[in-house]
């Protein structure tokens, strides 16, 4: 294992679950190390390897996964947390929230779900990271004729300024991370806005139309944000410099 290999904390007291779970997400590249009851996990937290994701089922035998996830955030630990549970009622999910988890999946899920949430999260606290880092450059994206510094949020189009919202600037974060992806309106929903199992999707679409005036050399004959009919938008880079209308 090298230093770069990401580090799972798999908390879950389903022998089955947590075997396949830990052999998918070895697959994966990721170590992993799985805590059957909270008083385990408790210890493996306080051993020195940190963990850059904690998997962390809600009903274990010893201890509440909101509980155990609280319990974590005031002792000052940021590591990102996923709960699991059976239970999928909101009050549920919001005290899961609540409690300081990051993210929230329903069982039964789907395997390719939970490694796309949990690729997510670490890559969330990566920008986390990165953005405390002054003027970072790993942190503009060169759009055709624009140039976005994330940090900064300064965006100018051919030299000029370009005023984007934090949510019009947090959305094209987004995008410019999966490029060539479809992005269902429902993981933008929950990755920008987090807003879950929202019914509406108008927002999305209304944010779509603001990048395509900003962005877009034709708004009406996208290229770059380009609809995938019934499955979402796609994100496909301009080269720097090309594009313009
Ligand atoms: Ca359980």
């Amino acid at each position: 294992m090298n230093e770069s290999t990401i580090r799972i904390l798999l908390v879950e007291d389903e022998d089955h679950l947590a075997a396949g779970l830990k052999l998918n997400f070895e697959l994966e590249g990721y170590a992993v190390d799985v805590a059957a009851t909270g008083r385990e996990a408790g210890r493996l937290l306080l051993a020195d390897q940190p963990y850059d994701a904690i998997l962390l089922d809600v009903t274990l035998p010893d201890v509440d996964g909101f509980a155990l996830c609280q319990k974590l955030r005031d002792a000052g630990n940021t590591t990102p947390v996923l709960m699991l549970t059976a239970r999928s009622a909101l009050g549920d999910r919001i005290e899961g929230l609540n409690a300081g988890a990051d993210d929230y999946l329903t069982k039964p899920f789907v395997l390719e779900e939970l490694l796309a949430r949990v690729r997510s999260l670490i890559r969330r606290r990566d920008w986390g990271r990165k953005t405390e880092t002054p003027r970072n450059a790993g942190n503009v994206l060169r759009l055709g004729e624009a140039v976005v510094d994330f940090d900064t949020h300064d965006v100018r189009m051919r030299g000029e300024p370009l005023h984007l919202t934090k949510l019009e600037l947090d959305l094209l974060r987004y995008f410019a991370d999966n490029p060539g992806r479809v992005l269902s309106r429902e993981e933008l929903q929950q990755e920008v806005w987090k807003l879950h199992d929202y019914p509406s999707h108008r927002m999305v679409d209304n944010f779509i139309m603001r990048l395509r005036r900003h962005f877009e050399p034709d708004p009406r004959n996208p290229v770059v944000f380009l609809s995938v009919r019934g499955a979402g938008y796609k994100f496909v880079p301009l080269a720097p410099g090309s594009g313009v209308a």
